[in-house]
């Protein structure tokens, strides 16, 4: 493994110790040992630039307090920029609308389906009456795993395992919703392994068709740089409203986040923390700060 940001940064500003100011000259390393930290923590290589670019304008001329050393200003500057470029604060999802209408898309294996899960039974447990609909006609298996997850979660799931019809089913679900008083549709898409331009054109239809309230991207934060790439392919193709960053209980350092928000400029709003139910959490853009920094 990799030392913490924080302790290359203690490392590195030692040669900065004595000095009442932060310089151009005294700055240029740290600056750079900042931006391979980022890049081995995962972010894009030109989000760290453009990253540490920031950081050392801020910190240029910023008198060094006899108080603080300058390696704890300059990590205070580091998560203050990383928490400010990844949102500053949370954002929740909007669920106004009768019923309002959730539409998760994603790759394949980045946690679409158990996601949807979790936010069903976390909605489920704030009070809302949750319907999920299946609607990745391609694997049956997906839709059994739904229905599981459902059972679960005690939310009910909308399926029709024989229609090869994506919208239609979503268009159903919907009206299934309107006639028991369900509130909220959470409509599980189908994946696949790489970006095709067949599922990009169902979920974007899907999108047009039933004009969501909330349409969530849901990547795999152990893909790192790919993960940017994608985000970028689906945000052009369904200018989504929000992220979901899964399997951040893995070892991953979370740059992906950084990267993703940099690329897309659009929220990361969820947490995925493990296979159970209940690994759900908002995303916290001051606590990733702190993970990236290490
Ligand atoms: P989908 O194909 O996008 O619907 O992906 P799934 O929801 O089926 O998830 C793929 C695999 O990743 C499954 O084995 C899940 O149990 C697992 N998984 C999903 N989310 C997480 C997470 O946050 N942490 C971990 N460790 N595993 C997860």
């Amino acid at each position: 493994m990799f030392d913490s940001l924080s302790v290359k940064l203690d490392r590195a500003i030692k040669t900065l110790k004595g000095q009442g100011k932060i310089s151009e000259i005294n700055v240029a390393s740290t600056i750079k040992e900042i931006r391979r930290a980022l890049v081995e923590a995962d972010v894009n290589y030109k989000v760290a630039k453009e990253v540490t670019d920031g950081i050392k304008e801020k910190a240029l001329g910023r008198d060094v307090l006899i108080a603080v050393s300058p390696g704890q200003l300059l990590t205070k500057i580091v998560h203050e920029e990383l928490t400010s470029l990844m949102g500053g604060s949370q954002a929740d999802i909007n669920i106004t609308g009768d019923p309002a209408v959730i539409l998760i898309s994603g790759l394949q294996g980045s946690g679409k389906t158990t996601f949807t899960g979790k936010l069903a039974n976390r909605l489920k447990k704030q009070g809302r009456q949750v319907l999920l609909v299946a609607c990745d006609i391609y694997r049956p298996a997906a839709i059994d795993q739904l229905k599981v997850l459902g059972e679960q979660v005690g939310v009910e799931v909308y399926a029709e395992p024989e229609n090869k019809n994506a919208l239609q089913i979503a268009q159903n679900g919907i009206a299934q919703a309107k006639k028991t008083g369900k509130k909220i549709v959470i409509v599980d898409t189908a994946g696949r392994l790489a970006v095709d331009d067949q599922m990009m054109a169902e979920i974007e239809g899907l999108k047009k068709s039933l004009k969501p309230t909330e349409t969530l991207f849901v990547v795999d934060s152990m893909t790192g740089q790919d993960a940017v790439n994608t985000a970028k392919t689906f945000n052009e193709r369904l200018n989504f409203d929000g992220v979901v960053l899964t399997k951040l209980d893995g070892d991953t350092r979370g740059g992906a986040a950084l990267s993703i928000r940099a690329v897309v400029d659009k929220p990361i709003k969820f947490i995925s923390t493990g296979e159970k139910m209940d690994a759900i959490d908002l995303f916290h853009p001051d606590r990733m700060a702190q993970r990236i920094l290490g």
